[in-house]
């Protein structure tokens, strides 16, 4: 029996795109991905998931709030963290899903990130997996075993969004032309895609 299959479109949100808070490279370059893609999934009736990353204001992981320089990294509730911009605030225009998207084809959309003292790069659970989001329950009703995932940013929230699904037991795969990432290092997208081959997604 084919899987049933869902698209997951991970936060392609203004400020993950150039002009926004948390510019990602490029990010801007992969709705002409999404779309398609998106077009194709609805009409097959399959489920077009957008994540969105959404913040309130006195968000723990951003670095005005924590007295840190943003890009580097420490301690937030237990639990490593980078320090962010400001990005993504609840109901802000950087918060809105980007303009090109074409919004018709997707279904649900999936908030992530409300919690002060926790960040949430994954679709399906905090960083510290405190607490899961509403996407497990979301698939698991609608019978859905696999899924297409691609959005921002491949080294932080496609990436764990990938393994925690790959741990719920979906087959994962990625689109990679249709990610970018944040890159505090050289590479780190290039070896995120590798952990999540390393764990079973398939790459294309
Ligand atoms: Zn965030």
């Amino acid at each position: 029996m084919t899987p049933q299959q869902a698209l997951l479109l991970i936060d392609l949100q203004n400020d993950f795109c150039p002009g926004g808070a948390l510019a990602v490279h490029q990010g801007d370059e992969v709705i002409a991905i999404a779309n398609p893609y998106a077009a194709e999934f609805y009409q097959r009736g399959q489920p077009v998931i957008a994540t969105l990353d959404w913040h309130p204001a006195d968000h723990g992981s951003f670095a005005s709030n924590a007295g840190q320089t943003a890009g580097t990294q420490g301690e937030l509730d237990g639990l490593a963290q980078v320090w962010w911009p400001d990005h993504c605030i609840q109901h802000s225009t950087g918060a809105e899903l980007h303009p090109a998207l074409a919004q018709r084809w997707i279904s649900d959309r999936i908030y992530k990130g409300q919690d002060v003292k926790v960040d949430s790069y994954s679709a399906f659970f905090d960083n510290g997996h405190r607490n899961q989001t509403a996407l497990d329950q979301l698939l698991k009703n609608r019978g859905i075993t696999a899924l297409t995932v691609m959005g921002l940013a491949t080294d932080y929230c496609v990436k764990y969004s990938v393994l925690d699904a790959l741990a719920l037991g979906y087959a994962v795969t990625v689109i990679s032309a249709g990610c970018r990432g944040v890159n505090l290092k050289n590479g780190d997208s290039e070896q995120a895609l590798a952990d999540m081959a390393a764990k079973g997604a398939v790459i294309l």
